[in-house]
């Protein structure tokens, strides 16, 4: 499938505009749309192919996770685990700019990439009329980032989205400058309450709800750069197996995690993808590792053979995300 689309078309944010915008989330293409805080660039997050786009589209060396979207905070928890600090903050907030990071149901369709691979998810109900009907429409979890290049300030008007992303989307919908202009809160509520990155929705507010919150520690590295931070790193999904990258051949004793074709023979086999194409890599990487990890563990194979990934475009982010699973733990 084509992420990067020759022509972006601007949706008029009328009933119809809104149609086609939802009919377009809906068949695996990204829209931008406004939402209280910011632009935010659009994808199914059930659809891990949509989701790998937005990483593509923006330009992003790495994988980070995505805050999904709904329209309403029922849709939101059908995705995660019950929280009752969830539904006293969502029923004071929400609809409104505070994300919530809660455990992941695991009967939750939302992609493993919209996440990270991690088994938390972060949701919110976005308060403004555009985003709500877009959402209400598409009837799906919508994983949106900012709407801006990997680097680049996040977009607060319908201009800056056109100048950053004309030509590698599907849509925008053109609403008017955003009134917010600042990202959301984003509070984890994982174990006790932790906030990850500060905005309109003070620390303040939130504890005069459901007590004390606590600062995200300088040790766990940036909201900007969140998987740095041995914090979140911790709870990483890591595979158990040692991993070892750009390899030829494999050794008896390793599965090979695959790209591309002519690879060579492997007792365990799971190609990223055979037609040898980034973004089907970068939707199949989080799923594929954690299952060759199982399976040749099962097997009594004891590490990981990885193939060479291109380093160009989203090769960048699956190079990084394997570094990763490579380094020395
Ligand atoms: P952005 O989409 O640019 O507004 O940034 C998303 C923010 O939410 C980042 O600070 C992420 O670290 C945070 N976030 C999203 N999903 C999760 C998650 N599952 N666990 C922890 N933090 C998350
Ligand atoms: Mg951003």
């Amino acid at each position: 499938m084509e992420s990067v689309t020759d022509q972006t078309a601007y949706l008029a944010d009328t009933p119809d505009g809104i149609a086609r915008a939802a009919h377009w989330l809906r068949t695996g293409e990204l829209v931008a749309f406004a939402t209280e805080t910011v632009y935010g660039l659009g994808a199914d997050a059930t659809n891990a192919i949509a989701v790998a786009g937005i990483f593509a589209a923006k330009g992003r060396p790495r994988f980070n996770p995505l805050i999904c979207h709904f329209a309403t905070a029922d849709a939101a928890f059908t995705h995660c685990l019950p929280d009752h600090r969830a539904r006293i903050l969502a029923d004071a907030f929400w609809p409104g700019p505070l994300t919530l990071v809660l455990a992941r149901h695991p009967a939750s369709p939302v992609a493993s990439i919209t996440a990270a691979g991690l088994d938390s998810l972060a949701v919110r109900v976005p308060d403004h009329p555009v985003a709500r009907a877009l959402l209400a429409a598409t009837d799906r979890p919508i994983a949106a980032p900012s709407a801006n290049r990997s680097g680049r300030i996040s977009p607060t008007r319908p201009e800056h989205v056109r100048a950053e992303l004309d030509g590698r989307i599907a849509a925008v919908l053109q609403s008017g400058p955003t009134m917010v202009g600042l990202e959301s809160t984003v509070l984890d509520l994982t174990g006790p309450a932790r906030l990850l990155r500060p905005g309109s929705i003070s620390r303040h507010a939130i504890e005069a709800l459901i007590g004390p919150v606590a600062l995200m520690s300088a040790a766990a590295g940036t909201p900007e750069a969140p998987l740095r931070g041995p914090g979140l790193l911790a709870s990483h999904y890591a595979p158990t197996l040692p991993v070892r990258l750009h390899a030829h051949s494999v050794a008896p004793h390793e599965a090979l995690l695959g790209f591309g074709t002519n690879l060579p023979p492997a007792r365990l086999l799971h190609n990223l993808s055979e037609r040898g194409d980034l973004l089907e890599a970068a939707a199949n990487l989080f799923d594929l590792l954690r299952r060759l990890d199982h399976e040749a563990t099962c097997q009594g194979l004891t590490a990981i053979a990885v193939s060479p990934i291109p380093t160009h475009e989203i090769g960048l982010a699956i190079n990084d995300r394997l570094t990763r699973a490579a380094a020395p733990r």
